[in-house]
């Protein structure tokens, strides 16, 4: 395997190994830039078919994570560590209990959260060992699930979007299509239906969608209808590369707006929503909520404060829409751009604070 081809290819960065005998640990954390202040990411707890597939996944992840909390305006470069998951029987506890060791050992340079495969209590037994951990229940302090969080700052863009494109300043009668009501989802819902939208829903869960639709008086649409109704704004909420060679012809909306990460399949994909005249806000500007939420626990928890710096994703979005518009750049390379020249700006400057909030 070619480690520093790979590292290279995503403009890194360090990466740390940790195997524990004892507990069957193998570990990756992967800190891709640290200009901006500590990196915070989640920890993946996933079977994967080599150590390659496993390094790859933390380098892609981590790297995506510099982004958002750049564009989001937290003091926090971007990491994010995986773990894999053994085939065989293995302790849960005395796992993640070496994994906390292990980030223990890096001395609050990477600290980690909750991502696939791990829970709340998982972060509570790597609390036991070091405090660089977030995503702890609210009993000891932490921020509990960072959802509702994230569902908050999709809303927040999609109101953006919506004043941008319809110059309309509510969400009262926009029709909002949500792809996948699962955690997110099912609080985007709720959200959109407490300013008056009108939502239509499609989950592969028939139960999830019923839910929408009972507590929400959502429309419950064929999973391969969603994105070709007739309606204001496709919001992906389920899986990444929801926008692809397939999706994008039968878009009817003007606005793409939702919480999924990755949501272009490929980058080409954001200039093709460009070029049909779809406003497409950049997946990871507008999903930041819950990680605002959880650098708030870094620096003791305050929900209040935590929203405060959610609700102002509006505000990022709408200046990535005035660019676009200014420059004719299609929206995701506009997002890469101001994330890109803030981090240059540090390089030169070497002070991390300031431009953290700038
Ligand atoms: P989730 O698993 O709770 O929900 C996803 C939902 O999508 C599920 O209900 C699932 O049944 C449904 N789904 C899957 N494939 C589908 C398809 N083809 N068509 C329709 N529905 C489908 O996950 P989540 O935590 O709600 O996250 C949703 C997305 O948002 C993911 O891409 C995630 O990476 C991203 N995200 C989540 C958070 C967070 O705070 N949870 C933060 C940032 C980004």
């Amino acid at each position: 395997m070619d480690l520093f081809g790979h590292l290279s290819a995503y403009d890194f960065g360090e990466v740390h190994f940790k195997h524990d005998k004892a507990s069957g640990l193998k570990a990756i954390v992967a800190v891709h830039d640290s200009r901006l202040g500590p990196a915070l990411g989640g920890c993946r707890f996933l079977p994967y078919d080599s150590d390659e597939d496993a390094i790859i996944d933390a380098l892609r992840l981590a790297r995506g994570m510099t982004y958002k909390a750049a564009l989001a305006r937290l003091p926090h470069g971007g990491g994010k560590s995986v773990l894999i998951r053994p085939k065989q029987h293995f302790d849960r506890v005395a796992m993640f209990r070496a994994f906390g060791n292990f980030i223990e050992d890096l001395r609050g340079h990477y600290i980690t959260a909750e991502d696939s495969g791990t829970s709340l209590e998982d972060m509570e037994v790597i609390r036991t060992v070091t405090k660089h951990v977030t995503g702890v229940g609210p009993a000891h302090g932490g921020s509990g699930d960072p959802s509702p969080f994230t569902a908050l700052g999709v809303r927040r863009g999609i109101e953006a979007s919506v004043k941008y494109r319809m110059k309309r300043d509510s969400l009262d009668g926009i029709h909002v299509a949500v792809q996948g009501v699962g955690h997110v989802g099912y609080h985007l819902c709720k959200e959109l239906h407490a300013q008056g939208a009108k939502i239509s829903v499609a989950d592969i869960d028939p139960l999830k969608a019923e839910r929408a639709q009972r507590e929400f008086g959502a429309v419950i649409v064929p999973l391969e209808q969603i994105f070709e109704i007739e309606c204001d704004v496709i919001a992906p909420c389920a899986l990444g590369s929801a926008l692809n060679d397939t999706s994008i012809p039968r878009i009817k909306a003007r606005i793409v707006a939702g919480a999924a990460n990755n949501q272009l399949a490929q980058p080409r994909h954001g200039d093709d929503l460009h070029a049909r005249g779809i406003l497409y806000a950049p997946d990871y500007a507008i999903n930041a909520g819950g990680l605002c939420n959880v650098a708030q626990e870094v620096i003791g928890y305050d929900a209040e404060k935590a929203r405060d710096k959610t609700m102002k994703i509006f505000d990022r979005r709408f200046e990535i829409s005035d660019r676009s518009e200014k420059t004719g750049t299609p929206t995701y390379r506009v997002a890469d751009q101001l994330v890109e020249e803030k981090l240059a700006k540090i390089s030169k400057s070497g002070v991390r604070a300031a431009a953290a909030q700038s």
